[in-house]
């Protein structure tokens, strides 16, 4: 057995998290700028407990609350130019994904004379500004992770970046602040983190350790998205998904994602899918094809579902009942579209952590498998 692991993100998970441990957050500086979006940190109660926290230690902070899902390079120049202006000690992003992902790429942008574009083909002069990270959705694992997912609009693209010195330092999960999250969001999310659990499990990268852990977070998802549908203001189940999505994105910390996040990417940036969902609808299709290389990993996952055999039908309906069907999609999406989406999808980075050979026609089938 030969593995490596590597989290040097502290985290603290529980009600009230940001008020009971405050100490590292003291060390990161005395002035910082967050980092959210337009609106639902201020109504989950987030924001609030990080600025009464910080006014009662005496850190100075600003505000930038701008962040749209899938963040733009523009958005987070404008985040990195702001911190940099405002001479600040480190950054806190707090949100969903896109939030902690702008604060991260932010953090590097502070500190070195780079645009958002150069994030994938530059070494970096100087080390980025310390990030704290306080999750409101579960699904991501950002607050775990040293990736940063942005979107460059002009080019429709959609990628992520990863880079060790954005891995959060701290990071503070309290799951009440997911408790007002709408149906919607909370399978879209979900699904991403099972989707992080999957990918990981089958990825290249995948250890002893990295599969425990991602089997873990299937079970939990398979268990709690179903009963937090069903019970939204349970905080119990709300903190089960988060401790999950938190266990894959440890997961993924290590193996990286493989080819249905470079699928989903497009169905994003072209249609408009959410994340997640884009996720899981090519789910199925993609564990289908890589079948061939990981035929014992595939029927694993099967029996989490309940099936024998490889038999996938448990893992479909499983994504049925969550109501991701394409119907309201596949009007818009063309098969010249199709087809760019499977020319992206190939050329990805995440093509690599993928077992097996991964043609463009296999990539291409499994978006045909769903959109026609
Ligand atoms: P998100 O894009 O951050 O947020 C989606 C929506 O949920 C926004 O409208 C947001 O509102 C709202 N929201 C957030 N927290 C809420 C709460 N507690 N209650 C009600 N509404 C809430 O969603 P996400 O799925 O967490 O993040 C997706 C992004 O992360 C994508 O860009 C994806 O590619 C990326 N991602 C990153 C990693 C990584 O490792 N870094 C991994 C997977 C995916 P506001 O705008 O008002 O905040
Ligand atoms: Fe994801």
């Amino acid at each position: 057995m030969e593995f490596k692991f590597f989290l040097p993100t502290r985290v603290f998970f529980g009600n009230d998290a940001v008020n009971n441990d405050t100490e590292y957050l003291k060390q990161l500086g005395k002035s910082c700028l967050l980092v959210t979006g337009r609106s639902s940190s201020k109504k989950n109660g987030s924001l609030n407990d990080i600025t009464f926290v910080l006014k009662t230690n005496d850190i100075s902070y600003e505000i930038y609350d701008e962040v749209e899902e899938n963040p733009s390079f523009e958005t987070v120049e404008a985040i990195g130019k702001k911190a940099r202006e405002s001479g600040i000690d480190f950054l806190i992003g707090i949100g969903g994904g896109s939030a902690m992902d702008s604060a991260k790429a932010g953090a590097i942008l502070a500190t070195n004379d780079m645009d958002a574009a150069e994030l994938w083909t530059k070494n970096l002069v100087n080390k980025p500004l310390p990030v704290c990270a306080v999750p409101t959705t579960s699904g991501t694992g950002s607050e775990v992770t040293q990736y940063s997912v942005l979107t460059n609009r002009e080019k429709k693209s959609k990628r992520g970046f990863a880079n060790e010195q954005i891995f959060p330092v701290v990071s503070y999960l309290d799951p009440r602040y997911t408790l007002t999250m709408n149906d919607f969001i909370t399978i879209n999310t979900g699904i991403d983190a099972l989707s992080h659990a999957v990918e990981g499990y089958l990825s290249k990268r995948a250890s002893p350790l990295t599969d425990e852990i991602a089997l873990r977070a299937i079970g939990l998802i398979r268990d709690h998205l179903p009963m937090v549908l069903r019970s939204p203001n349970s905080l119990e189940e709300r903190s089960q998904m988060m401790y999950a999505s938190m266990l894959a994105g440890i997961v993924i910390a290590h193996t990286g994602t493989i080819v249905l996040h470079g699928m989903g990417y497009p169905l994003t940036t072209y249609l408009g899918i959410p994340h997640g969902r884009a996720n899981g609808m090519l789910m199925c299709g993609v564990l289908e094809m890589i079948r061939p290389s990981r035929k014992e990993k595939v029927a694993k996952i099967a029996e989490c579902f309940g099936k024998e055999n490889g038999d996938l039908s448990g893992l479909e309906a499983f994504i049925k009942e969550l109501n991701i069907d394409t119907t309201e999609y596949r009007k818009e999406a063309t098969k010249d579209m199709l087809e760019e989406f499977a020319d992206f999808a190939s050329r990805t980075s995440n093509i690599r952590n993928t077992p097996g050979t991964i043609t463009k026609e296999e990539i291409r089938k499994v978006y045909l498998r769903e959109f026609t």
